[in-house]
């Protein structure tokens, strides 16, 4: 009997979900990026500024959602320490569309200005932010309490080692991949991070986001739109669906490739997927798998043989390109 980890119905919908505006530092309004991704086949963007969350749901129509988000800093100190300061950036997306109020919220972070766009609670104490693993645990506790999804951005450009992102708890996702940062040169796909929190026991999904801000040449090679995205399979297209796939890991993340069907049969995983040149699937123990195509012709369907004494699975398809396309880990005393 098939089991399937990637659900059988439903459709993929493509998705940034995590973007900045002209609410904080993007160059483009949040009607712009919205008309610039839905042209280019996304139906999903969340709208993520630096520290301030406003909803977009004017933009929201039948064929695409936006969902409703922000970035919530930790940083070292900034000054005079940029170059070397270590940072923690989390993004916070609401799961229920009428969830409107920011939470670990600083009431002095703000200018009027600003303070007016944003809805919090007023009973609650300003959150002060440090940069500490006892600190982040906490914003990132509240912000599930209050029904919020929170994802761990781009470790490599916060300059973050084993020692920080491990003792990070109860985040929904990674980055595993981060368009913006990977433009700019950093070693952004974290295939090794990723296993890092899983061999610690962490039960953690993969997404890929652009974290784009839109300054540069759209024509040029550092625009920082398009280059890693999230499929997400949801029964329809509304806020709802989107948001309850990605609590039940509903999705992949890929720089291109994809990923048709991901199933078990028995102990067999099968992949579906485009012409890839290598399909991989990593386990917590030194037991890694790959495939490739046969006779010269790309894979499209492979298939793994799974033990019940591996922690944990996950699938890599690579194309010709080199480009990644990643499914979420999956434990095997959930679904073997
Ligand atoms: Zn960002």
């Amino acid at each position: 009997m098939k089991k399937y980890l990637l659900p059988e119905t439903g459709q993929f919908y493509k998705a940034n979900l995590h973007s900045h505006s002209t609410v904080s530092d993007g160059t483009l309004s949040p009607a712009e990026m919205k008309a610039l991704y839905k042209s280019r086949g996304y139906a999903v963007l969340a709208c993520t500024d630096h520290e301030i969350m406003v909803p977009h749901h004017d933009l929201t129509d039948e064929d695409f959602v936006m969902l409703t988000g922000f970035e919530l800093g930790f940083d070292e100190g900034w000054r005079p320490n940029f170059l070397h300061a270590r940072v923690c950036d989390l993004c916070m997306i609401a799961l229920d569309p009428e969830n409107d109020v920011q939470p670990c919220f600083n009431r002095t972070y703000f200018s009027d200005e600003k303070r007016a766009l944003i809805h919090f609670d007023e009973t609650e104490p300003d959150f002060i932010k440090e940069y500490n693993a006892d600190c982040i645990n906490e914003a990132i506790r509240i912000a599930r309490e209050k029904g919020f999804f929170v994802t761990y951005n781009h470790p490599k450009w916060s300059l973050e080692r084993y020692e920080q992102y491990t003792k990070y708890k109860g985040m929904n996702a990674m980055e595993i991949c981060n368009y913006s940062s990977f433009i700019d040169g950093y070693d952004e796909y974290n295939g090794g991070v990723y296993d890092d929190l899983l061999r610690q026991g962490k039960r953690i999904f993969a997404i890929g986001t652009d974290d784009n801000h839109n300054r540069r040449d759209p024509k040029g090679r550092m625009w920082d739109s398009f280059g890693a995205f999230t499929m997400i399979k949801a029964d329809s297209l509304d806020y709802r669906s989107i948001t309850n796939a990605l609590v039940k890991g509903n999705f992949y993340a890929s720089q291109g490739p994809e990923i048709h069907g991901l199933w078990l049969e028995d102990d067999v995983l099968h992949v579906e997927c485009s012409p890839a040149d290598k399909v991989v699937c990593t386990v917590d123990q030194r037991r890694c798998m790959s495939r490739y195509g046969e006779n010269g012709a790309p894979a499209t369907h492979v298939t793994f043989e799974l033990k019940p004494d591996d922690v944990y699975f996950r699938v890599t398809v690579i194309d010709g390109h080199g480009l990644h396309a990643d499914t979420n880990a999956y434990f095997t005393d959930e679904v073997l």
